[in-house]
C-alpha cells in the first residue's frame, strides 16, 4: 500500500508542477494513475479540484498541511507499509518520507488515541 502512496505523490509532484502539465509529463502522470486504486484516486482528485494537496508529509510527527499532530499509531502503520492512512485533521493522504536511521524509536511511545476531530487549542475555564 506503501507503494500507492508513492506514486500518489509522484503524481501530485508533476501535476502541481507547472499550470499546464506538458505531453510527456501527462503520460507519466496516466501510467502512474493506472497504477491506484480507484476510490483513492476520487479521493485525491476531489482535494485537488478544491485546490489542494491530496497528499501531505508528515515531518516530524506533525501533518506538514494542516500543521496538526499526526497519531502515533498512524505513524507506526505507516512505517509498517500495511496500509495507507488520512490526516484526522485535513483528510489528506499521508506520507511519511524515507527517514534517517538515528530517528527515535517510535515505536516505543505509547499509541495515542485516534482523533476523530480537531482538538481545541484552548479550552475556556468553566469558573
Ligand atoms: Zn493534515
Amino acid at each position: 500500500m506503501q507503494d500507492v502512496i508513492s506514486k500518489l505523490v509522484k503524481v501530485q509532484e508533476l501535476e502541481m508542477r507547472a499550470t499546464k502539465v506538458s505531453a510527456s509529463d501527462a503520460e507519466v502522470i496516466k501510467a502512474l494513475r493506472k497504477g491506484i486504486p480507484d476510490p483513492i484516486l476520487a479521493h485525491y482528485d476531489r482535494l485537488r479540484i478544491r485546490g489542494k494537496k491530496g497528499v501531505a508529509i508528515i515531518r516530524n510527527q506533525v501533518c506538514t498541511s494542516c500543521h496538526m499532530g499526526v497519531a502515533i499509531g498512524t505513524i507506526v502503520t505507516l512505517k509498517q507499509g500495511k496500509d495507507i492512512q488520512l490526516c484526522g485533521s485535513c483528510g489528506r493522504y499521508l506520507h511519511l518520507p524515507p527517514e534517517p536511521a538515528s530517528e527515535t524509536a517510535v515505536a516505543m511511545l505509547p499509541a495515542k488515541p485516534k482523533r476523530k476531530k480537531r482538538a481545541a487549542v484552548r479550552v475556556p475555564d468553566a469558573s
